[in-house]
């Protein structure tokens, strides 16, 4: 049994999820509560955002994040990918910066026009 701080809401209902019975969620006050302690246990994911360095535009930096949360365990490869870019102006806001970032199926998008 593992318990967890539901982040869906600010209610921040107080989950016990149970590995050793599906990952059965208690504690829940709404569905998505039971939703979000079952991935939170068996394949826990995150958004990324960060920037990368673009030439020729006002800022040195362009705001990205990845358009669908990526498994946790690739945030590292995800990161090294992210430093590996280097932009020129100019970019639109959704513009696909990296496809498939990382092999894990997710898309890296701007986030800003420059
Ligand atoms: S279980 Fe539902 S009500 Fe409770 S914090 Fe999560 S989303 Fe909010």
């Amino acid at each position: 049994m593992t318990e967890l701080i539901c982040i869906v809401c600010p209610r921040g209902c107080h989950l016990q999820v149970d590995e050793a019975n599906g990952y059965a969620v208690t504690g829940n006050s709404c569905p998505r509560g039971a939703e979000y302690g079952r991935q939170e246990i068996s394949d826990p994911r995150r958004s990324v955002t960060s920037t990368v360095l673009i030439e020729g535009a006002m800022y040195r930096r362009l705001p990205v994040r990845t358009d669908r949360t990526v498994p946790k365990a690739d945030m590292d490869k995800v990161m090294d990918a992210i430093k590996q870019v280097r932009l020129s102006a100019p970019v639109k806001r959704g513009d696909v910066i990296i496809e498939n970032i990382a092999g894990t199926g997710a898309n890296l998008i701007a986030t800003k026009d420059m």
